[in-house]
This record gives C-alpha cells, structure tokens and sequence, in this order.
C-alpha cells in the first residue's frame, strides 16, 4: 500500500498537476486503491470527484460514474478530458453510443459515467459482465435515501447491479447527508459501516445570517449594496425567480436568471456569464448550481426557507470555495414554515415522518439564539465548538456588541 499511495501521488501531480491532496482524499483514494468500499461524506467543492477520477487513472480497467445529471456528467467529462483521461458518457443525448461502448469493450476507457436509469438496466449490465468494471462511483449517493434531501427512485434500482460484481469496489460520494442519510447509504449501497470517511463540514469563512424577512427586495438591495462581487440568489418558484431578477436589475447590478423552465440554451448562456463574470448577480431556483465550479461566489442569499439543512449547506457552500470572506443571508417568514408544513401534510404517509424531522431541524437553525455554525456541524454530527464568531448570533450576541462598543468608545476618546 505505501509503494501504492507513493503512485498516486505521482498521478496526482501529473496528471491533475496537484502538489498535495486535500483533507480525506487521501485516506479515500487509498481504501479504493486497496478494493475497499467506500461511502465518502465531504463537503462541496472538496474534491470529491479526484477520488474515483485518480484511481480510474491508476487502475487498469474502467470507473464506472452513476452520475444523475447529464449537465454534471458533461462537466465532468469536460474536465476529466482535459486531464488527459479517456472519459465517455453513455446518455439519450450522446450520440455517438455505439462508439462509446466499442471503446469501452475494448478497455479504452479510464471513465464511463452513466444515469441511474441506463446503469440499472439489463442490456448494460451485460455489457459489464464481458468486461468487468475497476470500480463503482456512485456520485451524489444521497439520492439512493428517502433521508436525504434528492431522493430519487432510480438509485435504488443500482442494488442489483452493484451485487452482480461483488468483487468491484464501490466508491459512495455525497456532499450532505446527516446521520441517518449516511447510515441509510451504506445500508442502501451494500457498504460496510467501516467504510465511511467523513470530512470536515466547517466553512469558517462563510458568515451565516438568518433573519426574518420584512422586505425581501430592501433587504437584498442592501446585501447587494454590501457585496460588489457575484452572488447567486435563490427563490423558491419560477414565478418569484422571473420577478426578483427583474427587481434587482433596477438597482444597476447586471443580474440573469436561471431556472428549469428556461429554454437549456439560455439556461447555458446565463450560467456560463455568470461563471466568467466578476460582479453578477444569479437569481435562480436550486435547479441552478449543482456542479459549477466557481470559487470567487461572495454571497448567496436565499429569499425563502430552504427546503432542508442539507439543502441549505449544500446551496450555501457555494459561496467562498476561494477561502475569503463570505455572506450566506436566508431571509424566511412564519408563511414558509406554513406552506412547508402544509406541503408535508400531502407526501405519501410513510414518508412524513422523516419530512417533519427535516423541517424540524430547518427550523431549530432558523429560531436558535446559539451560533448558527455549531448547530450546522452538530447537525453533521461533529462536535464545534460553542461560538465561531462569524455567524450574526455570535456577533450580534450582548457581549460582542458591548466590546464593540467600549472599543469604539476608547478609539474616539
Ligand atoms: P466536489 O465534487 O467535492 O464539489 P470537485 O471534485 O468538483 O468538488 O472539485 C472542486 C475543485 O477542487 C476542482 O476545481 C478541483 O480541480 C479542485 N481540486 C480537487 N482536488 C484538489 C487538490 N488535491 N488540490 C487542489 N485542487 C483540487
Ligand atoms: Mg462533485
């Protein structure tokens, strides 16, 4: 295993040219190198993809990627390419299929990424069986839980086919998922409790402000006024989306909207301005984010209750990926909760429990007088410590505020 981890870091450096890992890459590419499963927890932006994309360099034979969306996929490949990898997809929208398959029949192929859907059908796991994977990558694994916050039908359909090639190591990736998301996953998955790595959740330069809405547009006007560099805005609808760009472009910034019922070219085009652009403003529903790789995000802002703690981090973690300052502002009002609840009331019975608990916990950040961080990694389960000083509770807390002042009062006297 040294003489192996001694090769990866090789790889790492040339192929990805990275000097070093990050956090538990390492502790993650090295189980996978040694054929043990893996259910890895790290947080957006900390490079999950390096640790299946590594190994699918090293190893001989291909990564199989289940991946939920063709736009993610796309970027992947994009990147995964421009490595120097040999990456395809297999989707309804990739024409080119039948050369896909041939090369990967032919083991030309360090990475294939496939849609749950296509991954757990019969005619794919065939084509497996004539030429056996290196390994799974379930990418966004929260999908697989009615726990998690994306749950979708068709991760569950994987089981059968993870099964059929007990000996591949299967590779879990997933940025949120709280206790029972994660223990849900493994269970799901087929993966060892042992098998789970979890990083550090903390972003200590994300400022947290919670804060109930009065006046969503002066509210955000102010943010605006505060924050020149780009930032994304998250509403609830479409509706609401189309309103507040149109809003918030009044105050001068340039703003674009993004949302699923934009035609895809203009969705495309809206995105990639924002990514290229040093100033823009995105109001967008959560359709909009998954997947893009922009570090210098000063702010998100989310207009209405987000619709879980997992959700909330994920959209938040967006901001300050760079490691300077950063605001995450959620403006909420006791009608979200309303509607939450209500919508609660109209989800299959056997779901509504775990709906309630999620709403409970949004809740619990929202309403607390603590800091707002340690609810967010006590959420994660780790333990941080009471105050973080960079979340309005902490610096809105008395004892702050009058050492500010006194400090202002001794600097002017
Ligand atoms: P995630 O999927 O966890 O959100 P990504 O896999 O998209 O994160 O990686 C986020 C960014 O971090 C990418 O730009 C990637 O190139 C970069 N990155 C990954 N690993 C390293 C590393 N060891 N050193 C420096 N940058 C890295
Ligand atoms: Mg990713």
């Amino acid at each position: 295993i040294p003489e192996t981890l001694e090769d990866a870091r090789a790889t790492l450096s040339r192929v990805f040219g990275f000097a070093s890992f990050r956090g538990v890459q390492e502790q993650v590419v090295s189980r996978v190198l040694a054929g043990r499963s893996t259910l890895a927890v790290m947080p957006t932006g900390a490079g999950k993809s390096l640790t299946y994309q590594l190994p699918a360099a090293m190893l001989p034979g291909t990564c199989v990627v289940i991946s939920p969306l063709i736009a993610l996929m796309h970027d992947q490949l994009r990147a995964a390419n421009a490595n120097g990898l040999a990456a395809a997809a297999l989707t309804s929208v990739d024409m080119d299929r039948e050369l896909t398959i041939e090369r990967f029949r032919s083991g030309q192929l360090d990475l294939l990424y496939v849609a749950p859907e296509r991954a757990s059908q019969p005619h794919f796991r065939e084509l497996l069986t004539r030429s056996p994977p290196a390994l799974f990558a379930i990418d966004e694994a929260h999908c697989v839980s009615e726990w998690g916050h994306d749950f979708r039908p068709d991760y569950r359909l994987l089981r059968p086919l993870l099964d059929a090639f007990p000996e591949v190591p299967r590779l879990a990736l997933t940025a949120t998922a709280d206790r029972h998301t994660r223990a849900d996953i493994l269970a799901q998955l087929g993966i060892r409790e042992d098998g789970l790595v979890i990083a550090g959740f903390d972003r200590p330069n994300i400022r947290y402000r919670i804060t109930p809405r009065d006046n969503a547009l002066r509210q955000l006007r102010a943010l605006l006024g505060e924050q020149p560099g780009p930032g994304i805005v998250y509403a609830p609808t479409r509706n609401g989306v189309e309103k507040l760009a149109a809003q918030l472009a009044e105050t001068g910034r340039r703003v674009l909207a993004y949302h699923a019922g934009l035609p895809a070219e203009l969705r495309t085009a809206n995105q990639a301005a924002f990514v290229a652009s040093e100033d823009m403003v995105m109001v967008a529903t959560v359709a909009f984010g998954m997947g893009i790789d922009k570090p210098d995000v000063r702010f998100v802002a989310h207009a209405g209750l987000p619709k879980s703690i997992e959700g909330y981090y994920q959209e938040t973690g967006r901001a300050g990926r760079d490691g300077d300052d950063a605001v995450a502002l959620m403006l909420w009002g006791a009608d979200d909760f309303a509607r939450a609840r209500m919508r609660i009331g109209e989800v299959e019975e056997h779901r509504q429990p775990s709906e309630r608990a999620r709403l409970d916990a949004l809740a619990n950040l929202v309403e607390t007088p603590t800091c707002r961080r340690a609810v967010l990694l006590r959420h994660f389960g780790e333990h941080p410590p009471e105050t973080c000083g960079n979340c309005d509770n902490c610096l809105h807390a008395p004892g702050v505020t009058d050492a500010t002042q006194l400090a202002r009062k001794l600097l002017s006297a």
